[in-house]
């Protein structure tokens, strides 16, 4: 029976620790402030930036919404963005991705200070991480290391494979458990032999955005399994990557789907905020 991994408790946890610090903070005048940009009113989007809000009342962060329409320009997006990279009183900047098509993502994305970044994305957050200096880091892996830390499961000298090399999660998943020395394989849709590295791995995390595609086959006995997937399966039932009924009785630790990656994307971002405050 593998050790099933709680993301909803560790994230419950981090989302706990979060609001004690920001109360501390607010008692020495100091209110953490997140503005959230949606442009356009896509559903699944509300959904996520709704969620976002609702941790940040949790923690008691200030959160500013920035519910603009479809048809909002390039130049005006640009522009919200340029008057809250002003905005000293606001530490953290989130656009919600993915933006109408006739928007630049790369542009909006490098337009935001790296110093309110929360989500990681800008380059020079993505640069930091690489060459070991300080920066945020993406929500989605940063999650997946607190998930292995806070399950005592070790990672330095660990064979860690990652499937997937997205922006982010696959590239910052894979520098995130280089920095904790792990020895760590990137594979993704050209990787010959697929199964035989996968089952090579003490930590395998997978970010292949394929229902269920990895079962036990891929598997070494008493691996640690990341799920990092999220669909709806025919039976619009939540799944991830992982075939968990065939992995799980193979693993020595696993993450479920929903309730583990999943609830720590928002934990992290919080925490992201939270340092954006403290550095500011
Ligand atoms: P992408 O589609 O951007 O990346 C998928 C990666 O998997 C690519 O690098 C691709 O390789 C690789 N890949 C695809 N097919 C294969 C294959 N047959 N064999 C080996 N590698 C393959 O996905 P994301 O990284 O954005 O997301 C991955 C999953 O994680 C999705 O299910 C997504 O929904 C979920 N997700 C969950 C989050 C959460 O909060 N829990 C947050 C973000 C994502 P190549 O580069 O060669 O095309």
């Amino acid at each position: 029976m593998a050790q099933i991994i709680d993301g909803k408790l560790i994230s419950k946890q981090i989302k706990d620790e979060l609001k004690e610090k920001v109360a501390t903070l607010k008692s020495e005048g100091k209110e953490i402030c997140l503005a959230v940009i949606q442009v356009g009113n896509d559903p699944a989007s509300t959904v996520y930036v709704g969620n976002k809000k609702k941790a940040c009342e949790y923690i008691g962060i200030k959160s500013l919404a920035y519910e603009v329409p479809e048809e909002t320009t390039e130049e005006e997006l640009l522009g919200i963005i340029d008057k809250l990279n002003k905005d000293d009183s606001v530490h953290g900047i989130l656009v919600q991705l993915p933006v109408p098509k006739h928007i630049n993502e790369e542009k909006i994305i490098n337009a935001i200070s790296p110093s309110k970044d929360v989500d990681g994305f800008h380059p020079a957050s993505v640069g930091a991480l690489s060459i070991g200096q300080k920066g945020f880091v993406s929500c989605t892996p940063a999650g997946v290391i607190q998930l292995l830390k806070r399950s005592n499961i070790e990672i330095s000298g660990k064979e860690c494979v990652v499937i997937g090399r997205s922006n982010i999660v696959g590239k910052p998943m894979s520098m995130l458990l280089l920095r904790e020395n792990g020895t760590v394989t990137i594979c993704h849709s050209r990787t010959k032999e697929l199964k035989e590295v996968c089952k090579r791995a003490d930590i395998l995390v997978v970010a292949i955005g394929k229902p269920r595609m990895i079962d036990a086959s891929y598997v070494k006995e008493g691996a640690t399994v990341i799920d990092v997937g999220i669909h709806r399966d025919e039976n619009n039932k939540l799944c991830g990557d992982v075939d968990y009924a065939s992995v799980e009785p193979v693993a020595g630790a696993i993450t479920p789907v929903p309730g583990g990656v999943g609830p720590m994307t928002i934990a992290m971002l919080m925490n992201n905020c939270v340092e954006a405050g403290l550095n500011d």
